[in-house]
């Protein structure tokens, strides 16, 4: 896709509007322009009283526009806000008249709609007005203004000042079985890969030492653990057995403990047992569907009898919560289908429903076996019918993250039973306080208290992407993140 901006706007901006139309588009520098390319020009012209931008979308013979007027006005934001509104608004209407797709959630193209709300509230707005502010400045459809507003609320029952002096800890088992088609996370799934696990663990142990270390020099409180993978229950349960009880030495006491044990094909009694004794009192079964055809499509090597069989093996163990991922708009999955699966889910009672959209990495993987969802009609049924059948049935949205490239531009939300909220999720994505991180691909952030004027400073750190590197930086690299980790500590309480 080739962009050609005139005028005083962050062509950055622009790309990711495109996204909201064209999931996985690309933006090559120097792109040859051929009938097949899609050109986006957008115009601004400004005055003394407001702005006026001019959109159009170009490929071969078909052409769309959209054009919006919007004056300078403080009570809506600074000159840049006022731009972006005015170009989103223009492109939007390009957008919707050259693919016939409205985005649900307008012009938003921010990570977290709830944050933003939760400021509205905290400045005083009302709920309605939160809302209405999203569906006036964003073009938000009024479901997911109100979807917004349902997590703000939640997110604000849950995170009191307390918890901003706590902290969490992230441990990571990037090793999973096999691949699933659409991964795009760091996770080792070749046999030859899968035999660093034993000295993976090793120097995880190490790190799990130095950082627990930190955090009881630095007084804190650990208020949430939270493994995540790949697939932490790739581990045997020997494996389990040493990585938790290094963890527990340093933490005896903590809020929520959670293994996101992951593909059910993974899941054994011994090993949940072995979790269950260190405390570990939340995990995660994920299926994603329980349609064998769509199972197999996306490479996810595991029925749906076996899913239930993980989950039955879960509920036997006394867990306090399991939470249960699936996944709307796969390739080849209908909305249909999706509808039998959250049919099929709501009986086990779960204590936790995360309701993800499928995210398309290249547009190409998919467009290819001409089993790509582009306009997402299919997962927006999807997700509108999980939304309703989860809220009826005692379920509220808890928490909610967007990514680029979901299909139909919507959403990811955890869902819970009032009581049973995944706090990590909540502390995590919302930065509510300091997450220290243990393992490849892991990160350390550092979260600022709010100075006066409300604004949040974020440090972090990071650690080697893939568990090859982890492993050979035990010299030196170790050294450096070691020290990188306690400057930033010595930062946060103004020790320097
Ligand atoms: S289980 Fe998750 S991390 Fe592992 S391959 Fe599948 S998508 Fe990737």
């Amino acid at each position: 896709m080739i962009i050609r901006i005139q005028g005083n706007l962050n062509p950055y901006y622009i790309q990711t509007l495109c996204m909201l139309f064209f999931p996985g588009v690309k933006f090559p520098e120097n792109e040859e322009c051929t009938p097949e390319t899609h050109v986006v020009t957008v115009n601004m012209t400004e005055t003394e009283t407001g702005v006026a931008a001019d959109a159009s979308i170009l490929q071969g013979e078909t052409k769309t526009g959209g054009i919006w007027q919007e004056n300078w006005n403080a009570a809506i934001g600074d000159k840049d806000r006022i731009r972006k509104i005015a170009a989103g608004r223009a492109f939007m209407l390009a957008g919707e008249a050259f693919t016939g797709f409205t985005p649900p959630w307008g012009i938003m193209t921010g990570v977290r709609p709830a944050k933003l709300v939760s400021e509205y509230l905290h400045a005083g707005r009302t709920p309605e007005e939160a809302a209405s502010m999203l569906e006036k400045e964003f073009f938000a459809s009024s479901d997911k203004a109100h979807l917004a507003v349902q997590v703000a609320q939640a997110e604000d029952r849950l995170i009191t000042d307390e918890k901003r002096k706590d902290c969490s800890l992230y441990i990571a088992i990037p090793f999973c079985p096999t691949r699933c088609a659409y991964c795009s996370f760091v996770s080792y799934t070749s046999p030859n890969l899968l035999k660093l696990i034993p000295d993976y663990l090793a120097a995880l142990a190490e790190d799990i030492d130095h950082t627990c270390g930190l955090i009881r020099q630095l007084g804190l409180r650990v208020a949430t653990v939270y493994i995540g993978g790949g697939t932490p229950t790739i581990l045997t349960a020997d494996q389990l057995d040493f990585l938790l009880s290094r963890i527990r030495k340093w933490i005896p006491e903590v809020e929520e403990f959670t293994l996101e044990a992951g593909r059910p094909d993974t899941i054994t009694k011994d090993k949940l047992e072995t979790a269950v004794r260190y405390g570990v009192d939340r995990i995660s079964v994920n299926t994603q569907t329980l349609n064998e055809d769509v199972l197999a499509r996306i490479g996810r090597k595991h029925t749906a009898a076996e899913f239930f069989a993980a989950y039955e093996t879960a509920r036997q163990t006394g867990l306090k919560a399991i939470n249960i991922d699936l996944i709307a708009g796969l390739p080849s999955d209908t909305a249909d289908s999706f509808r039998a699966t959250v049919d099929a889910i709501l009986p086990l009672q779960a204590e936790n429903i995360t309701v993800h959209t499928f995210c398309v990495k290249k547009s190409a993987d998919f467009k290819a076996d001409g089993m790509f969802d582009r306009d997402g009609l299919e997962a927006m049924k999807s997700v509108q019918y999980s939304y309703r059948a989860l809220t009826e049935t005692g379920y509220l949205p808890y928490y909610m993250y967007r990514q680029k490239n979901t299909v139909g531009n919507l959403e990811n939300v955890g869902y819970a039973k009032p009581g049973y909220e995944g706090l990590y999720n909540i502390y995590m994505m919302e930065e509510v306080h300091i997450i220290f991180s243990c393992g490849a691909s892991a990160v350390t952030k550092f979260v600022f208290l709010p100075a006066e004027d409300g604004s949040v400073r974020i440090e972090r750190i990071f650690q080697p992407k893939y568990p090859y590197e982890y492993l050979r930086e035990q010299t030196e690299g170790d050294r450096k993140r070691r020290m990188d980790l306690e400057k930033a500590a010595a930062a946060f309480y103004g020790l320097e």
